[in-house]
């Protein structure tokens, strides 16, 4: 996510902005319930009283921080400060008893609770007033079968930490680009990456994850035990079905790979052709090239400078693809930024990372088809964003390039039921409150759902990415789950029958 705006160089006079982060303090009213429509949701729990959170304290191992800690705004505020709900206290889990002990606390004094990795949901689904269990302190990477290349991640790794044992053991996963991100979140949501249409989605590569259940009791899910909690772990969500404390993945040798990054900065009235031939030629790549085709629409600023909608594409190719060949005509008029056609795999990632801050957004997505991608309908999303109202901040459309190993499973063979398409699509809007009036926020929020509706009717869209969920979403079940949803049911009534873990999208039990 987070188009980067050459022109304005957004990211870095925002992370200036970003150290006064509104965790500290939000605007007025209005505005917080504008920015934040799924406030109720979280409404101000019953809070216990301070001996209560005394015996928490005692209980943990890790650390319970208070909101005077001088650190308390770390390790509170999450990667969507739309979201930015101010939790009672921090639980610094750094072992699985340190989770069961906050389980059964909260359910003794009744508290609400919240679990977080790296705090990187799009609809703030790991926020709370209440009690915020902390993963993070609970990191690490681990070989655990060598010949089998199975590797043990604990429940509350970021992706940084993942990718640097990874390249110590020269082996990789299907993974993201975000140092920041959770494990936990990324796997069990799906987890998309550029490794995707060879390796399958990350949680495709899920042997064995052990959780902390509603009950209290610690299991470990895997093909011999537990095998349905671990099918609903395999793209079901996090924060639905127990605390995740490991996950074991199968990883994969590798050695080099191709990576790059380019983009057509042409005349308007190019755009379209381009967008449209990109589509239909990368579509046809072997399974060994994964790509992003974003289309950049630029701050409000700098498209009254005269900077137009840009049209990028990044990836890379693993050894033996020609990638100027794969773009064919459209390589020689592409303006490179970044090509390197051939670097050890993990020094490669580096050329591709994405660094983030907090700030405000909303992704609306859906899986698309390429033969429902015609030169209309492409010409109709440029037309869009052309009429986009803009904000202080780039916004964009992508296409992540799904297909290949992603559709070699069923539907129903793991939870994340997305197989058989082309395309994941994804808009964006981001914008910075003190920036951008309420006012103006609504107008492209609107702006986003007439522009995704009409993706959804008329480019025949298919459900949504549940790792990117959108709080307005209205029949998120069907669009998340589909045909899966009725069985994610069932493994919730199973281990979760009172909804001890419970969101605003949460899998309901019977
Ligand atoms: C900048 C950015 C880049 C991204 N890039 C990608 C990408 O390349 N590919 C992709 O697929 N997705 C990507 N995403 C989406 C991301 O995968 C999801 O938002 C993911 O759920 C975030 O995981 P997290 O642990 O950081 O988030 P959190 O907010 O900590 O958690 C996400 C959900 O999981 C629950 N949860 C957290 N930890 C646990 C646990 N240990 N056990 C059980 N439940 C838990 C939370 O309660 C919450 O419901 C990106 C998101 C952002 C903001």
């Amino acid at each position: 996510m987070g188009a980067f705006d050459t022109a304005t160089g957004r990211r870095s006079i925002l992370k200036g902005l970003g150290a006064l982060a509104v965790g500290a303090s939000l605007p007025a009213r209005a505005q917080q319930m504008l920015a934040n429509p799924g406030e109720e949701l979280h409404a101000q729990p019953h809070l216990p009283g301070k001996g209560a959170w005394v015996d928490l304290a005692r209980a943990l191992k890790g650390a319970l921080v208070l909101p005077d800690d001088p650190f308390f705004g770390d390790y509170s505020r999450p990667n969507n400060l739309r979201y930015a709900t101010r939790p009672a206290a921090v639980a610094r889990c750094s072992t699985a008893d340190d989770v069961m002990a906050c389980l059964s606390w909260a359910k003794k004094t009744g508290t609400r609770f919240s679990v977080r990795s790296g705090g990187h949901n799009y609809a703030g689904y790991s926020t709370t007033h209440g009690l915020l269990i902390d993963m993070s302190p609970m990191a690490g990477v681990k070989l655990v079968d060598e010949k089998r290349g199975l590797v043990r991640i604990s429940g509350g790794t970021v992706n940084s930490l993942v990718y640097k044992a990874l390249e110590r053991l020269g082996r990789t996963v299907t993974h993201g680009r975000c140092d920041g991100v959770g494990a936990a979140g990324f796997l069990l949501g799906g987890g998309i990456g550029f490794n995707m249409r060879l390796l399958g989605i990350g949680s495709d590569l899920m042997r064995e994850t052990e959780l902390v259940l509603a009950d209290g009791t610690l299991v470990n899910a895997s093909a011999d035990a537990d095998k349905d909690l671990l099918w609903a772990c395999q793209g079901g969500a996090g924060g639905n079905f127990g605390v995740n404390t490991s996950f074991t993945l199968e990883t994969f040798p590798v050695t080099t790979v191709a990576v790059f990054e380019v983009h057509w900065s042409l005349k308007r009235d190019r755009l379209e052709q381009v967008l449209f031939d990109l589509l239909h030629r990368l579509q046809g790549a072997p399974d060994g090239f994964g790509s992003k085709i974003s289309v950049t629409v630029p701050s409000r600023q700098a498209r009254a400078a005269g900077t137009g909608i840009t049209i990028s594409a990044m990836g890379q190719a693993h050894a033996g693809i020609d990638v100027p060949q794969l773009f064919g005509p459209l390589w020689d008029e592409a303006v490179k930024d970044k090509y390197e056609p051939s670097a050890p795999y993990w020094q490669a990632q580096d050329i591709l990372a994405e660094e983030t801050f907090p700030y405000y957004y909303r992704e609306q997505s859906t899986f698309l088809r390429t033969s429902d991608l015609t030169l209309e309908m492409v010409a109709s999303m440029l037309a869009f964003a052309d009429a986009m109202p803009g904000t202080c901040m780039a916004s964009a459309f992508k296409f992540f390039q799904v297909g290949g190993a992603v559709n070699n499973l069923q539907p129903g063979d793991t939870a994340f039921v997305h197989r058989g398409y082309d395309w994941l699509f994804s808009s964006e809007v981001n914008w910075w409150t003190l920036k951008d009036p309420p006012s103006l926020v609504q107008e492209n929020l609107a702006w986003q759902q007439r522009f995704y509706d009409d993706v959804r009717a008329r480019a025949k869209g298919v459900g949504a990415y549940q790792n990117f969920p959108d709080a307005s979403l209205k029949n998120w079940q069907r669009d998340y789950y589909g045909e899966n949803y009725a069985k994610l049911r069932a493994v919730k009534t199973q281990v979760d029958p009172k909804s001890l873990f419970t969101y605003g999208q949460g899998i309901q039990p019977v």
